[in-house]
């Protein structure tokens, strides 16, 4: 049985592999706040569902089967955020806890009616790519902004959506996907980002640069 918790443990195993990282029972404990005793459990029964692999070395990763269903569960939730906030006028901060109630819930049909409305749609409102129907996904090679240096142009490609807070600061900055800005000072020991953004200038500390992404640096 598939239920909304083994979706949840799906998506978080498909997010953090998707780093290029062996995933662990600790990260996964730490992403869905739970205790590593639970997660050890659970990894068991998936495992058993032939959804995961566990073994030492490789750490835990996806069958065929779990990346189907995460990438399901992830299109409904980057459909379900972009339709909140262009069809029912959501903010890009409220978008992401409600998609996160409904990506459980919907009906294919729902699914490919929402796709159709939107235009099929490639990214959600955080720059984030949207899986295709049958399970295709274009995973960008992008660098935290931390890692840009002094003189550099960079695009904001993708910002996390798991901090509404901090997605109305960034909307208060003018700091969306496919913003163009200019690095002009980075202070030593990983100091703040001074940055250019059309007319202003902002700090940007690296609790925010490690959460926005950027395509290469030019
Ligand atoms: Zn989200």
């Amino acid at each position: 049985m598939i239920t909304q918790t083994v979706q949840d443990y799906l998506k978080i195993i498909y997010k953090l592999g998707s780093k290029g990282e062996t995933v662990t029972t600790n990260a996964i404990a730490e992403r869905l706040n739970v205790s590593q005793a639970s997660v050890t459990g659970m990894i068991k029964k998936l495992a058993e569902l032939k959804l995961v692999t566990h073994t030492p070395y490789r750490g835990v990763e996806l069958t065929q089967a779990g990346r189907k269903i995460a990438l399901e569960i992830i299109r409904h939730h980057r459909l379900l955020e972009l339709y909140l906030a262009q069809a029912l006028g959501y903010s890009w901060d409220e978008v992401h806890d409600e998609a996160e109630k409904l990506e459980h819930v919907i009906s294919e049909d729902f699914e490919t009616r929402m796709a159709e409305a939107l235009g099929n749609p490639t990214t959600d409102p955080h720059g984030a790519p949207i899986p295709s129907k049958d399970g295709e996904i274009v995973e960008r090679s992008l660098v935290p902004l931390t890692q840009a240096k002094a003189g550099q142009r960079v695009t904001i490609e993708q910002v996390s959506d798991s901090d509404p807070t901090m997605l109305r600061y960034l909307g208060d900055l003018g700091i969306y996907p496919k913003v163009e800005i200019d690095v002009l000072e980075k202070a030593p020991f990983d100091g703040p980002l001074l940055i250019q953004l059309g007319d202003n200038q902002h700090h940007l500390g690296e609790t925010v640069t490690d959460n926005i992404l950027v395509s290469a640096v030019r």
